[in-house]
């Protein structure tokens, strides 16, 4: 990644500073760019992207397929037809999956040479409310500002008595590199990143076992949601330890001795590799921002207002370093609005939801109001579920597990809230969201023609049980 060779940069100056290069960052400049305003954006890394592109969604949605295929052919073998035992070529299925992130790392560079930002690589830090200081390769080179977007993102979370130097304790950025398939694997936090990892080393040979500190996985989505999930991967995995922590984790030849404290866990077991996933941390503390006067909490979060400020009003935030979920598809869009506002344009984040995709399998998503929310806010909703074992298209996928659920207000039907689980389920959520913007009610979407045989049927059919107007299910009147 190369600076703009057009630009001197010993005195460099930016009306827009966007200081990190993943998709909220990216997006803001873009952003900005396209709004006239001449900008210089600072990654540490060497390809633009951040955790999404290059150790995030993309590489982990490029293994996941990986190993929906592995899976779709062993279980077709029940409907007729046999491919063998798959035959894994690790080195071209690495190459295979950097191959999608460089694609998408060079049409970046690109879209940044068409906009003419200036591009440095380095580490940037604040070294009062208007200069950026900016660690290189070749020195530290000094950036003013008039208007500046924080986008430095997250890390994951360590814990720190664990043996974490080892090179067979994982972090996510470990897993996706992909160097090799332990026998035994353990999975530290039966989260969103824990359980997409668990499904794609799962396909390629590893023993599984998960602990989790909550009574359930993927805590914060609803249970009969999860359920489908769950009763699939304890058939898979050799063990889900749910409220089980982890009290040590030892460094031996033969492994990692892991000590457990929990309902059926047992006491210590040996695994040839242990991936911590217990969620992320925001970079807030490690950007210089106390000399630029941005304030950052205990945690490292910068709070911002819905126009994207941080406390100082031509300093703005954007994407994991504002808070949770640590989303991509939350940073561009709040990368949107703090461009605009910088820009001088009306703008503001007032998304009524931010949905959440896990990318198992099945997949589960979940966007608007949840029944844990409303149980916690005492509000009272009108429930449907649609089993997908009465969707045709669900069938012919060789699949039965999947639901369909909405959340409707009483009295009016407007949606609420929705989710599902089955193959493909992160696909449908959109509809779901943009019912929920549009204020569309149950019958808005039962009379929505949905084409036949398709799982977004089942979207359409829950808002029909709403109704009751559903012919594909037979509800008995209530008397
Ligand atoms: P997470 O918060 O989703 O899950 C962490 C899990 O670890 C939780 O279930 C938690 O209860 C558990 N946990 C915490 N401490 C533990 C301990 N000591 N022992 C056992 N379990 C413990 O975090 P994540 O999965 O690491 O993901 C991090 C962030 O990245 C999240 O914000 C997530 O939304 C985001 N992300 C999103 C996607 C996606 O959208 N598909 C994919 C990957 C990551």
């Amino acid at each position: 990644m190369a600076a703009n060779p057009a630009v001197d940069e010993s005195t460099l100056h930016a009306e827009v500073l966007v200081l990190g290069g993943g998709p909220g960052g990216y997006t803001a400049a873009f952003r900005a760019a396209d709004l006239g305003k001449q900008v210089v954006m600072i990654e540490r890394f060497p390809a633009l992207g951040g955790v999404c592109l290059n150790v995030g969604c993309i590489p982990s949605k490029a293994l996941l397929h990986t190993a929906q295929i592995i899976h779709e052919a062993d279980e077709f073998e029940q409907h007729g037809l046999s491919y063998g035992k798959p035959n894994i070529d690790l080195d071209k299925v690495r190459s295979w999956k950097e191959g999608i992130t460089k694609t998408l790392g060079d049409g970046l560079a690109g879209l940044v040479k068409q906009r003419k930002i200036t591009l440095i690589q380095g580490t940037g830090q604040f070294t009062s409310s208007n200069t950026v200081a900016i660690t290189t390769e070749t020195g530290v080179k000094t950036v003013s500002f008039d208007q500046a977007i924080i986008a430095a993102g997250s890390h994951p979370a360590k814990i720190p008595v664990f043996p974490n130097d080892d090179p067979r304790l994982w972090d996510s950025t470990d897993a996706l590199d992909l160097a090799e398939i332990p026998k035994k694997l353990l999975i530290v936090g039966g989260g969103i990143i824990g359980l997409e990892m668990a499904t794609v080393y799962h396909a390629l040979g590893s023993e599984i076992s998960v602990v989790e500190l909550m009574e359930q996985i993927i805590p914060g989505c609803d249970n009969d949601l999860v359920t489908p999930l769950y009763r699939r991967i304890k058939k898979q995995y050799k063990n889900i330890w749910l409220q089980t922590k982890v009290t040590a984790i030892v460094a031996q030849a033969e492994g990692l001795k892991v000590s457990f404290e929990g309902k059926s866990a047992p006491e210590a077991e040996l695994f040839d590799a242990v991936l911590v996933a217990v969620g992320r941390r925001p970079n807030g503390k490690l950007i210089g921002a106390e000399l630029a006067g941005v304030k950052v909490d205990e945690s490292g979060f910068i709070a911002v207002d819905k126009q994207q400020r941080s406390n100082i009003p031509h300093i703005f935030a954007i994407g994991d370093i504002v808070g949770n979920p640590m989303l991509a598809h939350k940073a561009t869009h709040q990368g949107k609005v703090a461009a605009e506002v910088a820009a001088g344009l009306k703008a503001g984040f007032d998304a009524l939801t931010i949905p959440s995709v896990a990318y198992t399998d099945p997949e589960v998503t979940w966007m608007g109001l949840t029944e844990i929310d409303a149980r916690q806010q005492g509000i009272e909703y009108d429930k449907a579920v649609f089993p997908w074992a009465a969707s045709g298209r669900s069938l012919c996928l060789g699949r039965k597990e999947g639901l369909t659920k909405i959340l409707c207000e009483k009295g009016t039907g407007r949606l609420l809230g929705a989710g599902m689980v089955g193959p493909n389920a992160g696909e449908l959520i959109s509809e779901a969201v943009l019912a929920l913007e549009m204020g569309a009610d149950a019958e808005d979407i039962g009379l929505t023609i949905h084409p036949h045989p398709m799982l977004s049927e089942t979207f359409a059919f829950a808002a029909e049980m709403i109704t009751g107007s559903i012919t594909d299910l037979y509800i008995k009147k209530k008397a």
